[in-house]
């Protein structure tokens, strides 16, 4: 049976690829990498929470309850998607219930 190829050896490459495949996934995707860290300076300067629920507005005066980054003008990508890019943070998601102190009513 040389030369020949039979649907079982089509069946195991196919498999074997799979595996290996998989197996060199990245694993830095399923991480928080990209997401932007309140900590980072321009994020610290601009008041940037994950959750806007631990803002202390007495220290951020112009925070007002409802006020989040999934109704932030800045916010792009999918709506529904819990980490997306926003136009102050390039390169970074941002947390879609965070907020920060230049929030602007999405119209
Ligand atoms: Fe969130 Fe808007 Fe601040 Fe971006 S500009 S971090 S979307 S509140």
């Amino acid at each position: 049976m040389t030369g020949t190829c039979s649907r079982r050896d089509a069946l195991k490459a196919f498999l074997l690829l799979g595996a290996v495949s998989v197996a060199e996934l990245p694993e830095a995707r399923a991480d928080t990498a990209d997401h932007l860290s309140p900590t980072e300076a321009t994020a610290a300067a601009l008041g940037y929470h994950e959750n806007a629920k631990t803002v202390d507005a007495k220290q951020f005066a112009t925070y007002q309850p409802g006020q989040l980054c999934s109704n932030c003008l800045q916010l792009q990508g999918t709506p529904g998607q819990p980490w997306r890019p926003c136009n102050l943070f390039p390169g970074k998601l941002v947390s879609a219930d965070g907020w920060c102190k230049v929030w602007v009513k999405k119209a």
